[in-house]
C-alpha cells in the first residue's frame, strides 16, 4: 500500500547552484517563502561538495557557469552513489543555446528557462519532489517485500525440511475431499504404498480403514477449533495390516485451497507392549486369586474357628474386594482374547427379543434392591449370534442403566424391527453421561468419574467388551444421553435375512 504525503509537510531541503547572484537571491526568496529550506551556492564544485555533505531533496542547476558547467555538475551527482537519485532541474538563460537533449542525457529531469516564471518553478519543483517522493516509497515497499520474501522461503524450506526428514508420519490432505496431496517419506514407509498410489486419492479410495464417521468427526473439530490432537485411530497397510495410530490434524492454507496437515504417531508397538504387560499381569494374578478366595471362603464356613462379629465383617470387605479384583481380571483376559480372535463367536439362529426378556429377568434382583422399574416393549427379530455373549452384553447395559439411576426410575428395555437391521434401545432415567465422554467410555478403563469402579463396583471395561462383541456381530454400539435426565444406548444388529 502506498501512502502519499500531504505534500506541504514537511518541505524539502533544496540546493540552488547558480553563478548570478541575482537568479541565486530571486530564487533562494521564492522558495524559501513557500516554506522549503534552501541552500545557495554561485560555483558547481561548492555544490558538489554540499550536494555530498548533505544530500539535498532536489537540485536546482544553471547550465552556463565559469569553471565547471552544468551538465558537468550533474554528471559528477549522478556517479556518486549519494547524490545519483537526487532530482537535478537546469536553469538556462532565454539565449542560452539549451541542449536539452543533452540536459536529459547528463540524468537531469527537467529544466527552466529564464526569466522565471514564479508558478512554472514552484509546479516543476513540486512535481519533481513528489515523484521522488514516491519513487523512495517504491523503493522501501520494494525493499519490504524481497524481505518478505525471503523470510517466507526461509519458512517454506524449514517447513520442507522438517516434513522431509521427520521420524513421523505426515500427510497433507484437501480439506473438502481429503485427498492426499503431499506425504513425507515416513509416511510411506509405515503404509506401504508408493507416491504414485498414494497422490490424488482420499484414505476411502485407499481402504485405509479410517471410517467415514471417523473421518467426519475429525472434520467437524476441525472446523470448530482447526485443529485436532491424539485422536485414536486403525489405520490399514497397504498388505492389510492394521496399525494403531494417533492422528493430529490442523488446518493450513496452500496456495489458497484449505488443507489438512495430518500429523501421525504410530503406537501399534506401544499397544502391543502395553496389552502383553497388562494380559502376563492378569495371568499371574489369577493363580494367587483364586488361591485367596478359596482360603477366604473357607475362613467363612467357620470349620477353623469361629470368627467375632467385627471378624465376620471385615472377611466380607475382603470378599467384596477379591470378587472385585477378580472379576477384573477376567474382564481383561476376556477382552484380550476376544481382541486377539482366541475366542470366536458361536453364532446360532435366535431372536434378540428373547434373549433381552432373559437378561432382563436376570437383572431383576438387582432392579428390586435398587428400586428400579424395567419395562420391556419387545418385537420378534431373528439374528444370528452367540446367546451368551449378547446375553453378556445386555446384561451390563441393563446393569449400568440400574447402577446410574436413582431409586424409584425406570428402565426401558426396547427391540425395535427396522427394514433390514434390529435395534435394541436401553434407556434410563439416571444421572446421564457428558457429551465429551459419550464415545471414551466405550475404550478400556474409561469411566465418568474415577471414583465409580470403588462406588458401583465396576471395572470401566464392561462397555469396551460389550464393543467388541457387537463389532464381532457385525454390529454398532453407540450412546446417546442428556446429562441429569438419563442415557439411551443403542445397538444395531443385521437382521438373519427371510427368518421373519
Ligand atoms: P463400569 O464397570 O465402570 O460400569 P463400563 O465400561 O460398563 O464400566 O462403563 C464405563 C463408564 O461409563 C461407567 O463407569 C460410567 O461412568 C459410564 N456409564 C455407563 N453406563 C452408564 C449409564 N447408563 N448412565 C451413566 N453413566 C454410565
Amino acid at each position: 500500500m502506498m501512502h502519499s504525503q500531504p505534500l506541504d509537510t514537511p518541505k524539502a531541503n533544496i540546493l540552488v547552484i547558480d553563478d548570478t547572484p541575482e537568479n541565486l537571491y530571486l530564487l533562494a526568496s521564492m522558495l524559501t517563502e513557500q516554506g522549503y529550506k534552501v541552500r545557495s551556492v554561485t560555483k558547481g564544485a561548492a555544490g558538489l561538495r554540499g550536494a555530498q555533505a548533505a544530500p539535498p531533496d532536489l537540485i536546482l542547476l544553471d547550465i552556463n557557469m565559469p569553471e565547471m558547467n552544468g551538465y558537468e555538475v550533474c554528471q559528477c551527482l549522478k556517479s556518486s552513489d549519494r547524490t545519483c537519485n537526487i532530482p537535478v532541474i537546469f536553469i538556462s538563460a532565454m539565449d542560452d543555446v539549451l541542449d536539452k537533449v543533452k540536459a536529459f542525457t547528463v540524468g537531469g529531469v527537467d529544466y527552466i528557462t529564464k526569466p522565471f516564471q514564479v508558478e512554472e518553478v514552484l509546479v516543476r519543483v513540486e512535481n519533481h519532489l513528489t515523484i521522488r517522493h514516491l519513487q523512495k516509497q517504491l523503493q522501501e515497499q520494494n525493499t519490504k517485500l524481497q524481505q518478505e520474501i525471503r523470510e517466507r522461503q526461509q519458512a517454506e524450506e524449514k517447513f520442507a525440511k522438517a516434513f522431509r526428514s521427520s521420524p513421523s508420519p505426515i500427510a497433507i490432505t484437501t480439506f473438502q475431499e481429503g485427498r492426499f496431496i503431499d506425504v513425507n517419506s515416513s509416511f510411506l514407509r509405515m503404509s506401504g504404498y508408493s507416491l504414485e498410489e498414494i497422490i490424488g486419492f482420499s484414505s476411502a479410495d485407499l481402504n485405509l480403514g479410517i471410517t467415514a464417521a471417523q473421518n467426519y468427526s475429525t472434520w467437524q473439530k476441525l472446523l470448530e477449533t482447526e485443529s485436532v490432537q491424539n485422536h485414536e485411530r486403525d489405520f490399514r497397510t497397504q498388505s492389510g495390516e492394521i496399525r494403531i495410530v494417533l492422528l493430529s490434524a490442523e488446518l493450513i492454507d496452500l496456495d489458497g485451497t484449505q488443507c489438512i496437515l495430518n500429523i501421525i504417531n504410530d503406537i501399534t508397538e506401544r499397544k502391543r507392549l502395553e496389552n502383553e504387560f497388562i494380559s502376563l499381569v492378569s495371568h499371574e494374578l489369577r493363580t494367587p486369586l483364586t488361591s485367596l478366595i478359596g482360603s477366604l471362603d473357607l475362613l467363612g464356613t467357620g470349620q477353623l474357628g469361629t470368627l467375632t462379629a467385627r471378624g465376620e465383617q471385615v472377611l466380607n470387605i475382603a470378599i467384596t474386594n477379591i470378587e472385585r479384583l477378580n472379576r477384573l481380571v477376567n474382564d481383561i483376559l476376556d477382552l484380550e482374547q476376544m481382541k486377539s480372535g482366541k475366542i470366536a463367536m458361536q453364532a446360532v439362529k435366535c431372536n434378540i427379543s428373547d434373549l433381552l426378556i432373559q437378561a432382563a429377568e436376570a437383572m431383576e434382583a438387582m432392579a428390586e434392591r435398587s428400586q428400579i422399574n424395567l419395562i420391556i416393549q419387545a418385537a420378534t427379530a431373528k439374528i444370528l449370534a452367540d446367546p451368551d455373549r449378547m446375553l453378556q452384553t445386555l446384561t451390563n447395559l441393563i446393569g449400568n442403566a440400574i447402577k446410574f439411576s436413582e431409586a424409584g426410575g425406570t428402565v426401558w428395555l426396547r427391540v425395535k424391527l427396522q427394514t433390514d437391521y434390529v435395534q435394541i434401545e436401553v434407556q434410563d432415567q439416571g444421572r446421564g453421561i457428558p457429551t465429551n465422554k459419550l464415545q471414551t467410555i466405550f475404550e478400556r478403563f474409561q469411566q465418568v468419574d474415577v471414583s465409580d469402579s470403588r462406588k458401583k463396583g465396576g471395572t470401566g471395561l464392561g462397555l469396551a467388551i460389550c464393543r467388541n462383541i457387537i463389532e464381532q456381530h457385525h454390529g454398532k454400539i453407540w450412546a446417546e444421553s442428556i446429562l441429569g435426565q438419563g442415557s439411551t444406548f443403542y445397538i444395531i444388529l443385521p437382521l438373519l435375512n427371510g427368518a421373519l
